[in-house]
């Protein structure tokens, strides 16, 4: 095995960790945007102002981006939910608390179901047949809609998307594009800081309907409300998100909720 000298500079590290590494990874080797470990986790945590949490789903609400240190072991759930107890007030206090508990619920499953949460847990709740591999435009974000190129973007070059973008390139890619999860689970994990086994998969069955009682899918107003018209406006894309739900439903599967 390599030996990786511990007096590198952060400008040495990219190329020492990219040959150490070499075929375990694709694209240029280079430094994450945020620093990791456990004194920058726990300044990032107590610089958290959790308040207008409720609003999560909106692409500007304060979430806390402290899923990476989480996942790595810098910080611990306890820590956050602690830090939601004594910071947060009401449903911004409820809702930061709801949302860790999904992560504990996931592990819970992973820790239940162990390497069977990689294989669908149930069929798939409408009649379809996905296509193994991820489309070379959805992994080069050259798909020609600005929204879910953005997405994409965001991935590649932060290794981060906000929850609202993971749900809604998650539905583009299994539902419109007809692409099974397990390669868009393939792609979070490559790219992903926060990457982790039960949450990747167990969001991905999520959306697929392999872990839910229904597909998720999101439309045009979904995206423009969520995201203060970011894409929308003056998009001249041909948008396949467009229409009532109840159109798309029938549109992707063939019945209406
Ligand atoms: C398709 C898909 C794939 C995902 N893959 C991952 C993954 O690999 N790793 C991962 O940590 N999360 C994953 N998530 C969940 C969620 O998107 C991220 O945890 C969240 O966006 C992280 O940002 P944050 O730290 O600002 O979260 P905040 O909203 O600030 O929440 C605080 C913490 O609670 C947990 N959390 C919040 N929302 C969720 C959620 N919906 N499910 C599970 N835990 C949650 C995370 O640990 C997060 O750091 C995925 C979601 C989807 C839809």
């Amino acid at each position: 095995m390599t030996r990786i000298p511990t007096t590198l500079t952060d400008e040495q590290i990219p190329k020492e960790l990219g040959s150490a590494l070499a075929g375990l990874y694709s694209g240029e080797a280079r430094l994450p945007s945020r620093v990791g470990g456990r004194v920058a986790g726990l300044a990032a945590l107590q610089a958290y102002n959790p308040k207008d949490y409720a609003a999560r789903n909106h692409l500007l609400a304060p979430i806390s981006r402290l899923s990476m240190y989480l996942r790595h072991g810098m910080l611990s759930p306890r820590e956050l939910a602690d830090h939601l107890r004594a910071r947060a007030r009401g449903t911004d206090r409820e809702e930061g608390l709801r949302q860790l508990a999904w992560r504990e619920f996931f592990w819970l499953v992973l820790k239940q179901r162990g390497r069977a949460v990689l294989e669908n847990l149930e069929e798939p709740k409408y009649r379809v047949s996905w296509s193994p591999e991820l489309p070379s435009d959805v992994r080069e974000a050259q798909t020609g809609l600005p929204c879910a190129d953005a997405w994409i973007t965001h991935l590649k070059d932060d290794g981060y998307m906000h929850n609202h973008e993971r749900m809604w390139f998650a539905a583009y890619l299994v539902h419109w594009r007809r692409v099974n999860w397990k390669a868009g689970y393939e792609f979070f994990r490559e790219h992903l800081l926060d990457g982790d086994l039960a949450s990747n998969a167990l969001s991905w069955q999520w959306v697929a309907s392999t872990f839910s009682g229904k597909p998720y899918i999101m439309n045009q107003a979904n995206i423009e409300k969520y995201s203060a018209g970011r894409w929308c406006e003056g998009c001249t894309a041909d948008c396949p998100f467009m229409g009532s739900y109840e159109q798309l439903q029938e549109k992707l599967f063939g019945w209406r909720a």
